[in-house]
């Protein structure tokens, strides 16, 4: 395979430190053209001085002084802002873009990446949620694949490798059914962060693992799935599988069942994206089947866990409405974590704004970025409100 060049977007984040890793192993294959993180920037210094990067991006421009000053004695460029992102994603000296920044923010270098032709690695799945139709769109008009990232959607893309164009008839998502699959509604609702953030088997950033517990995560990717693969949403099915072994499952019309496997560490998918499609040797824990013993799998719960029907509606419902899904999490799992609301109150205030927004059957790119808006503001709104009650 030629060297490739890549540029990852969100660099100091679980996704980003995890592809540096895998880049780590293999230094004869990739290059790190571009680093970006949001305000860290000790940990951007660092990862930049390691891998030798040419350029990095600070989207908090307050600390572009501090940045530059660190990164003074190298020969790596500092830039800042989000401008910057979106301008130099699309350079010729970018093979790969690992878009792996957290939430919205996401969705702007990921169309300025697309409309330069690039190949994505999405570890961004809100993008996905609040612009599916847009972006695989741009994906088919400047002829720029978008290979998954996200664990569940890289096993689909690898089951699909054993379709040879047979029709597919169905898509299991398996679930890890989070910190509280076992936990009765009442002990749920006054679960602290302390308790959503503990989850079973993956290490994750914070509003990931929030979404997880809620199980918005996998409505999310639900949708995440709807449009990758462009399938129907009642051909996706999603099973409750504990152990996160199996991290997906692809039926044909014949009943037979094509699973992915491998021991939950992310740098597994990451690996098959940016490396696809060669797989790397990596220095994970390998299956042991025997240690194993049992895999296991349920139905999920949508009554403990309204958010994952939520997710199911706004996708039937479509148009804006799964970008006002997102937008509104965004707002709720920020105040969770800051304890404005309890764990119930993040699907509460997701409900009341999908209800609420003005809908737009097909949205432009400037709708979906206003719906953003306006959802947010909603949802702040409400959250003020449930405050006081409570
Ligand atoms: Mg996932």
């Amino acid at each position: 395979m030629e060297k490739r060049r890549i540029a990852i977007l969100g660099s100091t984040g679980s996704i980003g430190r995890q592809t540096l890793d895998v880049i780590r192993e293999h230094p004869d294959l990739f290059e790190v053209e571009l680093l970006t993180c949001n305000s860290s920037f000790v940990t951007i210094a660092a990862q930049a001085r390691e891998f030798d990067a040419n350029n990095v991006v600070i989207c908090d421009e307050t600390r572009y002084k501090v940045l530059s000053d660190a990164l003074g004695d190298t020969d790596t460029k500092v830039f800042a802002g989000m401008k910057s992102v979106c301008d130099l994603v699309t350079s010729d000296r970018v093979d790969i873009v690992v878009a792996s920044m957290v939430g919205f923010s996401g969705l702007a270098p990921t169309i300025a990446a697309l409309k330069a032709g690039k190949v994505i690695a999405l570890a961004n799945k809100e993008t996905l949620v609040a612009a599916g139709s847009i972006v695989m769109g741009l994906s088919r008009k400047y002829n720029a694949p978008i290979l998954p990232v996200d664990s569940e959607h890289s096993a689909i893309f690898q089951c699909l490798l054993a379709a040879q164009g047979n029709k597919v008839s169905k898509i299991h998502l398996t679930a890890s059914g989070g910190p509280f699959r076992t936990w009765d509604k009442e002990k749920i609702a006054v679960a602290t962060k302390d308790m959503a953030l503990k989850h079973p088997n993956w290490s994750m950033g914070s509003k990931i693992t929030i979404d997880s517990a809620t199980m918005m995560n996998k409505g999310f990717e639900v949708i995440e799935a709807r449009w990758l693969f462009n399938t129907p949403v009642d051909k996706i099915h999603v099973v409750v599988h504990p152990e996160s072994v199996i991290h997906s499952m692809v039926e044909f019309e014949d009943g037979a069942v094509i699973a992915q496997m491998a021991s939950p560490d992310m740098r597994e998918p990451i690996q098959f994206a940016i490396g696809f499609p060669e797989r790397l040797p990596l220095g994970n824990k390998k299956l042991d089947f025997a240690a194993l013993g049992t895999l296991s799998f349920f139905e999920p719960d949508l009554d403990k866990f309204p958010a994952l029907g939520l997710a199911f509606k706004a996708i039937e419902k479509g148009g804006n409405i799964p970008c006002a899904l997102n937008a509104a999490n965004e707002s709720a799992v920020a105040a969770y974590l800051k304890d404005k609301i309890p764990f119930y109150g993040i699907s509460n205030v997701v409900r009341e704004c999908m209800e609420r927004i003005h809908f737009i059957a097909e949205p432009t790119i400037d709708d979906i970025f206003e719906t953003n808006k306006q959802a947010r503001s909603m949802a702040d709104e409400i959250i003020v409100s449930m405050g006081k009650k409570a």
